[in-house]
């Protein structure tokens, strides 16, 4: 204690909540410094803003001196923390990624931080009153408290469970109350004692399987990744879908536990399916604890507090559980690695899947990154020696890869979006009692509302895009700011009562199949229809429970559901990233396309995949159907070299955006200027440009893109940029973003 007073600084550096890229200097005074060893990662409450408010921040460093008078600095209000909420490994950790995605230091701590722990809560678990029969209460007899029959059937209740004891959820189920319990409790019958509220959830009820034998890909795959096990490394597990990936991960998971490691399985926003958990629960005999946007804050800290003090071992989370404090983590899985759904799109723009590669180099652990279409950055990594590229091409068990045909859709006449050809397929599916899954990424009825007298076209107030008609809703509806209002029957401009849809959504291919196919059951799969908690569970309920069925839904279909007795998949639409203005329109299209084909013929069962296009001779089609994904991506990454685009060149997006039409194009010029004498000879700067949707939720949108193929060069520029556009954005109402690796153009 003495020599911690010693050595204790009189300054702190504090990272606040606050979206500017400074630290504030505070004093620590003497009382503190007595009683304490302030340290970096801990939190403390410090005045902040105008009048005697406070905000809750962190330290982020200890300094003996600091550039601002003695007399101005303020003083440390409160200490929150005994010692280092965040380790020293995830401290350094958001320290890196505040620098390398340039963004406010104090976000990018907050953001890492359950938001119980933001407002400045204690790191304590809930606890609940449980309770034990004593040694009398084991040797008196409940028939001898017949006159106080709640006591009774108290004592009862816990001599039959005498070995767990009784928690709160046991009392409410056999309707026993605390009073009795108390009553007994003076009798010294029974026994409180406050336990964690979480370590008391029932987990480990299902029955343990026995898993499959392996074939050989898996093996070998399974062998590599476990002889990786105590070092950093990346192994990229590229396995067509159906290979048995998932049962991979199981097995290498196994072997962690019996070294008592942890595991933290990252997942897509919306990819972990029941299905997916149920396969971890009935393999371990361990907690298994969820890390997602569906949580309240308690259970959130509950899940933090049981991962960081070692109670959990597996861990299944998704883009935030990056985070996530661990007490001895072994691996890091990133299913679907390839998923957007890793990136966040706004505010802290940082790349989970890219984190965690940093994360294990730091802990000195092996990531494990899977996909049936690997993103082209990682077969670029594969490619260069970089990942350990460990390939499944083997359906696991007895099924096999489905074939894809090409349905030519020149010059037939359509119903509804269908050629007869494929109609008359999916026909003699049904009739031989299998299932359809029909994928159209576009929910809603229609894109596109429009009058026949004048040509007007229902568009968003607020972005340069057309309402989406969403008819059971009766709603126009915007897929870009989310604002709606009620469907339209006559036209604002004209009066006229004609108007009609343009093109087809999820909804009304719905109502299409009902009609053609009145006898079997039609189930709709999007983010409209599985809007309500339980809702998705009891669409994938119905399609086991039917044996002709047809599904019709967007991109959810894509992740991770296993549909045994779907045969046949049709693409409505596979000519849609063909011809995309994004670089990346290609890439994603065959993703998708992929992941959904590999839905059909997951059991016994051959499974076959139409693809309807305008397009079949075009050379990313062809190839897709008849050489597959790798070969398509390898065409595509000889392409982005030639082009000097990423992952052979390094990027980084300002984004401005203004109310007014020209500032965000303005300010990007400038800014272009001012870094033209800053640029080195490998650099390119390109734009000011609009974006694609130039006004989106009422904000013009304009992008500068700045290339290079060396990173450390390129991150001296954008440090100089976020500078220049702090101080230039101070007093407008421009806002602007640094997209470093963008994922969007
Ligand atoms: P992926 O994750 O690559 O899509 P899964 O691990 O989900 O593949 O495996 C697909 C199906 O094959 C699952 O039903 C799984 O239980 C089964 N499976 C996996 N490995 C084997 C194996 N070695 N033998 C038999 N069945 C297997
Ligand atoms: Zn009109
Ligand atoms: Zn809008």
């Amino acid at each position: 204690m003495v020599d911690a007073l010693l050595t204790q600084d009189p300054y702190v550096k504090v990272a606040l909540n606050v979206p500017l890229r400074a630290t504030y200097d505070y004093k620590i005074p003497k009382a503190l410094a007595y009683r304490h060893h302030i340290r970096p990662g801990m939190r403390v409450k410090v005045p902040f803003g105008k009048g005697d408010r406070h905000s809750i921040g962190l330290v982020i460093e200890t300094c003996s001196n600091s550039d601002y008078d003695d007399a101005q600095i303020k003083p440390i209000t409160a200490l929150l923390d005994e010692s280092p909420i965040l380790s020293k490994e995830l401290f350094d950790l958001c320290a890196w990624a505040a620098r390398y995605y340039h963004h406010p230091v104090g976000e990018v701590f907050f953001h890492a931080l359950p938001t119980s722990l933001r407002k400045g809560e204690r790191p304590e678990f809930r606890t609940e009153t449980w309770w034990f029969l004593t040694a009398e209460g084991k040797a008196t007899t409940a028939e001898s408290l017949k006159n106080a029959k709640q006591q009774k059937a108290f004592l009862e209740a816990a001599q039959q469970h005498e070995e767990h004891g009784l928690s709160p959820h046991l009392l409410t189920v056999l309707e026993l109350t605390t009073a009795a319990a108390k009553g007994l409790e003076k009798k010294g019958l029974v026994r409180s004692e406050q336990r964690n509220f979480i370590k008391s959830v029932e987990t480990h009820a299902h029955q343990k399987q026995v898993p499959p034998t392996l074939n050989l890909e898996q093996a070998a795959a399974t062998k590599t990744i476990l002889a990786m096990r105590n070092e950093f490394g990346v192994a990229l597990l590229d396995g067509i879908t159906g290979s048995g990936k998932t049962e991979v991960f199981l097995r290498v998971i196994d072997a962690l536990l019996k070294e008592d490691k942890q595991v933290l399985v990252m997942v897509p926003e919306i990819g972990l399916t029941p299905q997916t958990l149920r396969r971890f629960e009935n393999r371990f005999n361990t907690d298994i604890v969820l890390m997602h946007s569906n949580m309240t804050d308690r259970e959130r800290l509950d899940a933090w507090l049981m991962i960081e003090q070692g109670e959990a071992k597996i861990i299944i989370g998704t883009r935030s559980s990056v985070f996530i404090p661990t007490a001895n983590l072994g691996l890091i899985i990133i299913d679907e690695e390839h998923d957007a759904s890793y990136k966040q799109h706004e505010g802290f723009r940082y790349h989970a899947r890219d984190l965690a590669i940093k994360r294990a180099h730091t802990q000195n652990i092996p990531v494990l990154l899977a996909s049936a279409t690997p993103s082209y950055e990682s077969l670029a990594n594969a490619l260069q020696k970089r990942y350990l590229w460990l390939k499944l091409r083997q359906r696991a068990g007895d099924a096999e890869l489905p074939q894809m045909e090409r349905v030519d859709l020149r010059g037939q006449s359509l119903k509804q979006g269908f050629s007869e050809n494929t109609l008359e397929r999916m026909r003699q599916t049904l009739e031989r009692k299998e299932q359809v899954l029909v994928f159209l990424n576009r929910r809603g009825y229609a894109p596109t509302l429009m009058c026949h007298q004048c040509g007007w076209i229902a568009a968003c107030d607020h972005c340069d895009v057309n309402l989406t008609v969403h008819k059971r809703a009766n709603k126009l509806h915007c897929h870009h700011c989310d604002s709606h209002k009620a469907l339209l029957h006559t036209c604002p401009e004209c009066h006229s009562t004609e108007l009609f849809t343009v093109g087809e959504g999820t909804e009304q291919v719905e109502g299409v199949l009902n009609q053609l196919f009145q006898h079997t059951p039609v189930l709709r799969i999007d983010r409209d229809s599985t809007q309500r908690k339980s809702a998705l569970t009891q669409i994938t309920q119905k399609i086991h429970e039917h044996d002709q069925a047809i599904l019709v839904g967007t991109q959810m279909l894509a992740k991770g559901h296993h549909f045994p007795n779907v045969t046949l998949v049709v693409i409505m639409d596979a000519d849609v990233g063909l011809f995309s203005s994004d670089f990346r329109g290609m890439e994603r299209t065959a993703q998708l396309i992929t992941q959904v084909a590999g839905r059909a013929g997951r059991s016994s069962k051959r499974g076959h995949v139409l693809l309807q296009t305008y397009h079949p001779d075009h050379t990313a089609i062809q190839c897709l159907c008849q050489q597959g994904y790798e070969a398509l991506a390898m065409d595509g990454l000889r392409e982005r070299q030639q082009l000097s685009l990423p992952p052979f060149y390094h990027q980084v997006i300002i984004r401005a955006e203004s109310q007014r039409e020209q500032y965000a194009m303005e300010l990007l010029m400038a800014l272009r200027q001012a870094l033209s004498i800053h640029l080195s000879e490998d650099m390119q700067i390109v734009g000011p440009y609009a974006a694609i949707i130039v006004r989106k939720a009422g904000q013009h949108r304009a992008l500068l893109n700045l290339k290079s193929p060396q990173r450390g060069n390129l991150h001296s520029l954008i440090a100089y940029a976020s500078n220049w556009l702090e101080l230039n954005t101070k007093n407008n109402r421009i806002r602007f973003a640094i997209d470093v690796d963008p994922l969007e153009t």
